[in-house]
Parts: C-alpha cells; structure tokens; sequence
C-alpha cells in the first residue's frame, strides 16, 4: 500500500494541478477548498438548471401570480447580492413539494408548495434568500470538491477503503455524472445550513425584508414538513437543529 506521505504529495500536486485552492466565503469568512474553477461551476449549474426546466415543463411558472411574486422578492435579493458574474434566473414549479434551490451561478427554483409555510412575503424571502445564500458562498461545488478529494483518496487507498466508503464513490458520481444532482439531491452538511441561514438574514436586511419573520417561517416549516413527510422536502436537503433557530434569535437581537 502507497505510504501515507506520498498519498499526500500526490493529493497535493492534484490540488494544484486541477487549479483548484483555498478561498474565503464571503460575508463569514470561513476558509473552502474548491477544485472545480469558476466557469465549471457555473457551466453546471447552467447544465444543471436546463434538465430541470425541461423535466418539469407542465409546471413550469404555470401559476403567473405566484412566479411574479417570487421574481420581483429573489431579484430585489440578487440586488444587494453583488454578483455581476451571475446570470440570475428565477422560476417555480407548481408541486406540492416543500422545497426551493438556487443552483450554482443563480438559477433559482421556488416549489408552489413552499407557500404552505411561507406565509407572507418576508417568509418567502426569507427561503430564496436561504438558498441564494447557498449559491453565494459555492456550497454545491465544495461538497463536489470534498467528494472529489475523498473519492481521490480512496481510490489510491486500494479496493479494501473503497468497499468502506461506497458512499463516497456514489456521491462523485451524482456530483459530476448528472448535473441536475448537483446543489439538488445530495445533503448540505449543518455547517452550510448554519452559513447560509446568516448569509440569507444578512441579504434580507439589506433588501429590506423583516428577518423577525424569518423565525416563524422556519416555525410554520417544521410545522408543515412533520405533517407530510417526503423525500423531496426542505429537510432532507437542508438538515437541521436547534441552532439555527439560536442563530436567528442572536441576529435579531444584534440588529
Ligand atoms: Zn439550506
């Protein structure tokens, strides 16, 4: 088996020669390793963005009122997100599932069924700007990068760590084999959550929404999603605890 030091000259030199590097997150200052560039990132999320509107043609912004109203609060949020490489896109799927994502570069979708726990106009922004957050600080490509990474070393770990770590080998292949899976299926970890929450209170704020209804969105959330339980729904995407509901509080206080 390879020594433990040469496993790391070679991650080394594979970091460095697929370009990738350390970066600073915007607005918390917390240190990512991303191995994908700029322009990859966003070509997924393009890629990504074109399957979904394809599979989901009949509900596409089918319900004009509810797509306006989701337009005109996620584009007064891209405002004060400062993101000229972006090519913001805003869309809702008229289903029943409680759930809403912005895919990497800025194409946001908003499920009809969000409206179950978003209850006004504060409440929706409070879920778009969430997930606008996600996309700000490039979670999806640094959970594609950390399956990279450990998808790397297992292979040079040899068959008997890879017959450990499926799990790895099946998340690479989501990430990079079907795009649409990208920032989608795979789970943020709490650490995302967390990040996005207080990235999404801050670009509330500056967008002149009232973040004392972000609390009760999340409230009415936990309310609804213990009544229908789905695969598809916030939660299974967007683990959470008590924290976040901390985090808020504090914000509110200092704000
Ligand atoms: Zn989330």
């Amino acid at each position: 088996m390879m020594k433990i030091w040469k496993w790391f000259v070679f991650l080394f030199l594979m970091l460095v020669l697929t370009g990738c590097g350390f970066q600073k997150v915007e607005h918390t200052n917390r240190t990512q390793l991303i191995t994908m560039g700029h322009s990859q990132e966003m070509q997924l999320g393009l890629q990504a963005s074109e399957q979904i509107k394809k599979e989901n043609k009949e509900h596409l912004n089918s319900d004009k009122e509810f797509t306006q109203r989701v337009q005109t609060i996620g584009r007064k949020i891209a405002a004060v997100a400062n993101r000229p490489d972006f090519k913001w896109e805003f869309h809702t799927i008229s289903k029943d599932t409680l759930n809403a994502f912005c895919l990497p570069g800025g194409k946001v979708f908003v499920y009809k069924g969000i409206l179950k726990a978003a209850k006004n106009d504060d409440q929706l922004a409070t879920v778009i700007a969430h997930e606008i957050a996600h996309a700000l600080a490039h979670h999806g490509a640094e959970r594609a990068s950390m399956n990279q990474i450990v998808g790397i070393g297992g292979q040079l770990l040899g068959a008997a760590v890879q017959a450990k770590v499926p799990q790895y080998h099946n998340s690479i292949a989501i990430a990079y084999g079907y795009g649409a899976q990208l920032g989608v299926v795979l789970p943020y970890s709490r650490t995302h959550e967390l990040e996005a929450d207080q990235i999404g209170l801050i670009l509330m704020t500056q967008a002149g929404y009232d973040t004392k209804e972000a609390l009760k969105f999340w409230e009415n959330m936990g309310e609804a999603s213990g009544k229908k339980q789905s695969g598809n729904d916030f939660f299974s995407t967007h683990p959470t605890n008590e924290k976040r509901i901390e985090q808020i509080r504090q914000y509110n206080l200092n704000n």
